[in-house]
């Protein structure tokens, strides 16, 4: 047998009893025959009171002194796994995100993976250990530094070395039964996926669907690495994120037309007020906006009043770069020209996923109305091909999300989505 990676998020180590439980499963997998690298994220809200305890020293706290902070909480979990699984009698070995091989660029706070030297770690494993490494983390190639690969990167963490071991695959165990149809934690008739297209799923993740990363559903979709998302406090299978669809008994799991609705309330709205309406305006805004290394999700322009021929562009992006987006802005006023800047954080986002809307045109209709029943005001509209996004109030979102889950048929008539712990932060 095979060597397979598994990654327990925050809530599966929440505590002293949830490493316990998880380093039986391990040892169980060990038992079973497989060779195994366990990626850990830190401890239940970790990460979260350690940006919090850093803000409350410094209001902006240095990228580089960030990222030496919260990689301690994963170097916690996995000192403290690797104890547990020797007190049940198996070795094993914990390594931090460089020790593992995992080489990033020097973008703090996001740096990306560029390459993954695992070397240690297969010598670990062919040694007879299990290995666990700290999730999260890795070595920037230029500086040395020690760089985050963003919130949630455990995810990518345990697909890229699972590309890099040549893994049959990568479990990735949380506290909810698989990917669902929408967040159990919203909608309780929420149904369990067997399987989803790694395209459908990325839309998901990428549309605010934290139970995996979109990074990693990236990097799992180009090594082509099977992902099986599944509780660690339950024996059930989960969902498996591939190509293929899997077979179950003796049938063929179809493709669904909907996958799934996804929503995202991490996002901010970013409106440039009085734009002059001529070529290189959104250059130059997007410019600054880049060059201050921010991602944007949505794009808006309206269009220009005749009489003052300035138009108003606005932008979505996550929250946590909102100041950094204005005052970026806000330095290059001079050379691009508008009158003001408004902010908004009461937005949020619901998304609609499916294959099927290729080739549905009635989707899209359908979609809208399920808002409007529900009284939900559309600001912003964005699609890709097998995706529909709005934005609207943020106060608007969880009814917005169980309204359009019903008029889709996704509604389950049976039991309960399960959510197993966690606080949702
Ligand atoms: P972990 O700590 O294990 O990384 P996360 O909190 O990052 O866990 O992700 C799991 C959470 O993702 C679930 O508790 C659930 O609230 C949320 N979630 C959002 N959308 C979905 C979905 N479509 N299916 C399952 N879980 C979802
Ligand atoms: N601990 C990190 C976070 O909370 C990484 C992770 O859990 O994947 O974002
Ligand atoms: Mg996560």
């Amino acid at each position: 047998m095979g060597l397979v990676v598994q990654k327990y998020g925050g809530s599966s180590v929440a505590d002293a009893e949830g490493i316990k439980r998880v380093a039986k499963r391990i040892v169980e997998a060990k038992k079973n025959g497989h060779q195994v690298v366990a990626v850990v994220s830190a401890m239940g809200d970790t990460t979260d009171e350690l940006i919090d305890l850093a803000e409350q020293v410094s209001p902006m706290p240095a990228g580089r002194e960030l990222d030496m902070l919260l990689t301690a909480g994963e170097r916690i979990s996995m000192a403290l796994l690797a104890m547990a699984i020797k007190n049940l009698g198996h070795s094993a070995q914990s390594f931090t995100g460089s020790q593992a091989g995992v080489i990033t660029d020097s973008v703090h706070n996001k740096a990306r993976i560029i390459d993954v030297t695992p070397g240690r770690i297969r010598t670990s494993v062919d040694e007879g250990n299990i290995a666990i490494v700290a999730g999260f983390q890795g070595v920037s190639q230029d500086s040395k530094d020690i760089t985050t690969l963003g919130r949630g990167g455990s995810d990518t963490t345990a697909v890229a070395l699972a590309a890099a071991l040549d893994a049959e695959v990568c479990e990735i165990y949380t506290d909810v039964d698989g990917v669902f149809t929408a967040d159990p934690r919203v909608v309780k008739k929420a149904k369990k996926i067997d399987w989803i297209a790694f395209e459908d799923m990325l839309e998901l993740a990428a549309s605010g669907s934290k139970v995996l990363l979109h990074r990693c559903v990236e990097y799992a979709r180009r090594y082509n690495i099977p992902i099986h998302v599944r509780s660690s406090f339950s024996g059930l299978q989960g969902t498996w994120v591939s190509s293929e669809p899997i077979e179950q008994g003796d049938k063929q799991v179809e493709q669904a037309i909907i996958s799934g609705v996804a929503h995202d309330t991490s996002e901010a709205k970013v409106t440039v007020v009085g734009v002059p309406d001529k070529p290189g305006e959104a250059a130059a805004i997007f410019r600054a906006i880049s060059d201050a290394e921010i991602n944007i999700d949505m794009i808006v322009q309206n269009v220009s009043a005749a009489a003052t021929g300035l138009t108003d562009i606005s932008f979505t992006l996550p929250k946590s770069e909102g100041r950094k987006a204005i005052d970026a802005l806000e330095k290059n006023k001079g050379g691009i020209g508008f009158d003001s800047l408004r902010y908004d954080d009461q937005i949020g986002k619901i998304s609609l996923v499916g294959a099927g809307m290729k080739t549905n045109p009635g989707v899209t209709a359908d979609f809208f109305k399920a808002l409007s029943d529900a009284g939900v005001n559309i600001e912003l509209i964005s699609t890709s091909e097998i995706r529909i996004s709005v934005v609207t109030r943020a106060d608007d979102v969880n009814e917005a999300v169980r309204a359009v889950h019903s008029a889709f048929g996704l509604d389950s008539d049976s039991d309960e989505a399960v959510v197993y712990g966690g606080t949702g932060r």
